[in-house]
C-alpha cells in the first residue's frame, strides 16, 4: 500500500475539488474520493481528500462522518490532517466548522491547530482576523443572507469562539509578514496562554507560503483551500506537471449543464454561437411524463462522432422562475438534476469518454448516476476547475476523463476551452 503525506477532510463535494486542484497545483498528485471510501486507497498519490456533505447537517453527524474520515486517512498514512471548508467560513453557532475542529483535535491529541479561510486568489483575505469577501467585510458581502449559514459578523476570532469550547486566539499580520519563525514563536506563546485555535491573517499568497513552514509540525491544519499552495514544499514537493498527469484521453466529447448561474449561461450561449450542437432539455415536458432522456440520447447518438454536443436545462432566471412557480423550488431542483444525470449516464454508455458537467448539485447527481467513488485530479482548466480521471461501470475498462464545473466558475468559453487541453 502506498503512503500518502496529506490527508484532507472536506466539508463540502465542490470545496473538495478547489482544495484538489490547489494541492496539484503546487505539486502534489491528488485523489479525491466521494464519501469515506469502503477499501484502501488503490492510487500512487501524495494526497487524499475525503469530499463529505457535511457543511450544514446536524454537528453530531458532522463529527461522525469527519472522524470516520479521519480514521480511513490515518489508515493510508497521512502525516497530516488539513480540515478544509469555506473561504467564506459558512457556519452558524452550532457548528459545524468548531465542533468537527475540537473532535480532530481530540482524535488526533494535538492541543493547537489554525483557522484561516484565506484564500487571495478569490479575494478571500483576512486582517487582524476579519475575513474580507472581495472589497469588503464578509458581513456586507451578501453572505449575510445566505439561507443556511447567514454570517453576520466578520470577526472570525467572535465566530470560531461562539462554535468552541477552547480558546480562540489571533496570529495576526504583523506576525505573518515576519515570517515563519515569528508565526512559530507566536504559536508557542499562544500555547502557554491557553489557546487552543489561531485564526491567522493573509491578505496574499506571499503571506501563506510565508506562514507555511510554520504549519508543518502541526497534526492538524483547519482552512480554506488557499492554505494548501504552502503545504507540498513542507513534504519536499514542487510543482510540477507530472503532479497533473492523467491517463491520454479518448473516446466521444459532451457537456451536460443543469446549473442556472449567469457563467453558464454564458458558456451556454457562447457554445451554442459556436455552430456545436446543443440540445434544451424542458423541465415542463420532463414533469409531464415525457421520456426527455431517451429524445435527448437519440438526439446525441448520430451527433457524437462529429465532435462535442451540448444538453443543457440551463436557462435565464425568468424561465427558472416560472418552471418553480409551476412545480416547486425543490421538485423542479431534483427533477432536473436527475434526468440530466441520466442523460450523463446515457451519454458515457454511448462512448462519451471526455465529459464536461456544469452545476454543482447537477455534478453531485451525475457522479452518482456514474457510480464514481473516487477521482484523479489533473491539469486546471480554468481557476478552480480540474479535468479529473475516475473508474466508472458505465465507462468500464480505462474509465473516463470528466470536469465538474459550479456555477459561476469558467470562463466564457470553458467547453471548448476543456476540449482543446485534454
Ligand atoms: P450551480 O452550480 O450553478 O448552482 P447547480 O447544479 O448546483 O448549479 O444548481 C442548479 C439547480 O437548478 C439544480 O437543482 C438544477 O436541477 C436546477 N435547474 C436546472 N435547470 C433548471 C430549469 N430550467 N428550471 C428549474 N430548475 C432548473
Amino acid at each position: 500500500m502506498t503512503k500518502i503525506a496529506l490527508g484532507c477532510i472536506a466539508d463540502d463535494f465542490t470545496g473538495a475539488t478547489d482544495l484538489a486542484n490547489n494541492l496539484v497545483r503546487a505539486g502534489m498528485r491528488v485523489v479525491q474520493t466521494i464519501g469515506v471510501p469502503t477499501g484502501p486507497l488503490a492510487a500512487e498519490v501524495d494526497a487524499v481528500v475525503v469530499a463529505l456533505k457535511s457543511r450544514t447537517i446536524a454537528p453530531a453527524e458532522a463529527v461522525a462522518q469527519s472522524l470516520a474520515a479521519l480514521h480511513w486517512l490515518q489508515a493510508q498514512g497521512a502525516r497530516q490532517i488539513y480540515f478544509k471548508y469555506c473561504s467564506t467560513f459558512d457556519s452558524t453557532p452550532e457548528g459545524n466548522i468548531g465542533p468537527v475542529t475540537e473532535a480532530l483535535m481530540d482524535a488526533l491529541g494535538t492541543d493547537f491547530t489554525i483557522a484561516t479561510p484565506a484564500f487571495p486568489d478569490n479575494k478571500r483575505t483576512v486582517f487582524k482576523g476579519y475575513l474580507f469577501a472581495g472589497d469588503g467585510l464578509l458581513n456586507e458581502s451578501g453572505m449575510q443572507n445566505h439561507p443556511l449559514t447567514p454570517m453576520t459578523d466578520p470577526n472570525l476570532v467572535r465566530v470560531m469562539q461562539a462554535q468552541t469550547k477552547r480558546r480562540v486566539g489571533l496570529i495576526d499580520y504583523a506576525v505573518v509578514a515576519r515570517g515563519a519563525e515569528a508565526v512559530r514563536e507566536r504559536i508557542a506563546t499562544l500555547r502557554t496562554e491557553g489557546v487552543g485555535v489561531a485564526v491567522v491573517d493573509a491578505i496574499s499568497n506571499d503571506d501563506l507560503l510565508r506562514m507555511g513552514p510554520a504549519l508543518a509540525e502541526l497534526p492538524l491544519l483547519t482552512a480554506g483551500s488557499g492554505v494548501a499552495i504552502a503545504l507540498p514544499h513542507n513534504f519536499g514537493l514542487a510543482p510540477s506537471a507530472q503532479a497533473a498527469a492523467l491517463p491520454a484521453a479518448r473516446g466521444l466529447q459532451a457537456v451536460v449543464s443543469g446549473s442556472c448561474s449567469v457563467a453558464t449561461n454564458q458558456q451556454v450561449a457562447h457554445f451554442i454561437a459556436s455552430g456545436r450542437p446543443a440540445l434544451a432539455i424542458d423541465p415542463i415536458k420532463l414533469a409531464a411524463g415525457e421520456d426527455v432522456v431517451a429524445q435527448a440520447l437519440a438526439w446525441a447518438a448520430p451527433l457524437l462522432a462529429s465532435g462535442p454536443v451540448l444538453v443543457y436545462s440551463t436557462a435565464e432566471p425568468g424561465a427558472v422562475k416560472a418552471v418553480q412557480g409551476q412545480l416547486g423550488v425543490a421538485e423542479a431542483g431534483a427533477m432536473v438534476e436527475h434526468a440530466v444525470a441520466a442523460i450523463a449516464r446515457g451519454l458515457v454508455a454511448l462512448g462519451v469518454r471526455q465529459l464536461v458537467v456544469a452545476g454543482g448539485e447537477t455534478s453531485g447527481a451525475c457522479v452518482q448516476a456514474l457510480d464514481i467513488a473516487q477521482m484523479q485530479i489533473g491539469p486546471q482548466i480554468d481557476p478552480g476547475v480540474p479535468w479529473c480521471h475516475a473508474a466508472s461501470p458505465v465507462a468500464g475498462e480505462g474509465g473516463l476523463h470528466l470536469t465538474l464545473k459550479s456555477g459561476n466558475f469558467g470562463a466564457v468559453d470553458f467547453f471548448s476551452k476543456a476540449f482543446a487541453l485534454l
